[in-house]
């Protein structure tokens, strides 16, 4: 644990909004002026100017799965497949069709990281995995439940691979910036923020569990010049609201989308109600490219 020479590290006004006491001795790191360009590869650079994708289904539920995904996003120039190997579940119970893939999971995703190029987002869930996810994650993903495990962000930092740090539903912006603090101060600041919804009192709809707080897109952009990037899909949880979400995402200013996608949603074996079929996630890209322009950025 660092200790910072700061007159303001007490709770003596403890509060949950940031005020300028918490920029300057709390979050120095992250709040710091100089915008931060994530590089991945030559070619995928989350900044103020590009705006990557990142695709694929909830978890590698198949080596058939996965390749029959990889080959179709390929196809449509996504250069960032997402899927889990090891899965935070709500609850404890599996259905008999889910089963963790695991380190198998991972070799799948390693023959398509060979077969495609595409870079690969896969969950930390557990330092035991990290080993394994070295192997072949280009970019680890903190969950949002894992969101303040502070023991799993020092060690993902110490990897030195861009993390994508998920907002905790529940969390305040204060919260996760501190998080993010945690991150940074171990050295690695090949940091992206991810928003993804937060519990609220009305979502709209019996299915929707979280609701995308877009205004946190605005306030981030606002307060930080790290990437900040949205994760509709596992906000509204209802894939016909996705694409719009998308949308009001890159007019708030995101500088990246997870969009969840499945050849066969309704089969998908975890959270079969929010991705994208494939027609659908084409038709979200095109009209994405098209308004991102609008907005200086460019769908990378
Ligand atoms: C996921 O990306 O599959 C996931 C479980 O995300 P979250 O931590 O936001 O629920
Ligand atoms: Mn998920």
């Amino acid at each position: 644990m660092k200790i910072l020479k700061v007159p303001y590290l007490s709770n003596k006004e403890p509060t949950k909004d940031i005020t300028k006491d918490d920029i300057n001795y709390k979050l120095p790191k992250v709040t710091s002026k100089k915008e931060v360009k994530v590089k991945v590869s030559k070619d995928i650079i989350f900044s103020k100017k590009t705006l990557p994708i990142i695709a694929g289904p909830n978890g590698v539920e198949s080596r058939e799965l996965i390749f029959k995904i990889a080959k179709y996003l390929r196809k449509l120039g996504i250069k960032i497949i997402r899927g889990h190997a090891y899965k935070p579940l709500t609850f404890p119970y599996r259905s008999s069709q889910y089963k963790e893939s695991l380190d198998v999971g991972m070799d799948w995703m390693d023959e398509v990281k060979k077969y495609t190029g595409m870079k690969v987002v896969t969950e930390l869930t557990e330092i035991k995995y990290l080993d394994r996810l070295l192997k072949t994650s280009d970019i680890l993903q903190i969950g949002s439940r894992n969101m303040q495990n502070l023991e799993l962000l020092r060690e993902a930092s110490k990897s030195k691979l861009p993390i994508i740090l998920k907002r905790h539903f529940g969390a305040s912006l204060r919260d996760m910036l501190g998080a993010a603090e945690h991150i940074l101060v171990e050295g690695n600041n090949k940091l992206i923020l991810c928003e993804r919804g937060v519990s609220s009192p009305h979502t709209h709809r019996s299915t929707s569990r979280f609701m995308l707080d877009v205004q946190a897109i605005v306030a981030l952009k606002e307060l930080i010049k790290y990437p900040v990037i949205s994760d509709p899909s596992h906000a509204s949880f209802w894939a016909p609201w996705v694409p719009n979400l998308v949308y009001s995402s890159i007019a708030a200013g995101c500088d990246g989308l997870i969009i969840e996608m499945h050849p066969d949603p309704k089969n998908s074996a975890v959270d079969p109600l929010q991705p994208l079929n494939f027609e659908q996630f084409k038709k979200v890209l095109v009209k994405s490219k098209k308004l991102s322009k609008l907005f200086n950025k460019e769908i990378v």
